[in-house]
């Protein structure tokens, strides 16, 4: 019998990238495609490609799983663009 760290019991941080790229990382509502790989948040207004979107909803994930907690959502401040002007 060998020993691996998962039957030792040592925490290990898995984050299943799954269904990271279409959900919003400040308030988790599902992020609407706008132009190509281009995400928009409905409610909240985050707007971020996919790459980035899945990059921090991994990163938050990680972070909940070791028991922290994000206080300051990292995402840059965009301006709201009002396009019906
Ligand atoms: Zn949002």
């Amino acid at each position: 019998m060998t020993g691996s760290a998962e039957s030792r019991g040592v925490p290990i941080i898995t984050v299943k990238p799954r269904g990271t790229s279409s959900t919003c990382s400040i308030c988790g509502s599902k992020l609407i495609e706008n132009i190509y790989r281009r995400l928009r948040c409905p409610r909240c207004g985050f707007e971020a490609d996919r790459d980035t979107v899945a990059a921090l909803n991994i990163e938050k994930r990680a972070l909940e799983k070791m028991g922290g907690s994000l206080t300051t959502p990292t995402a840059p401040q965009m301006t709201d663009v009002d396009p019906n002007r």
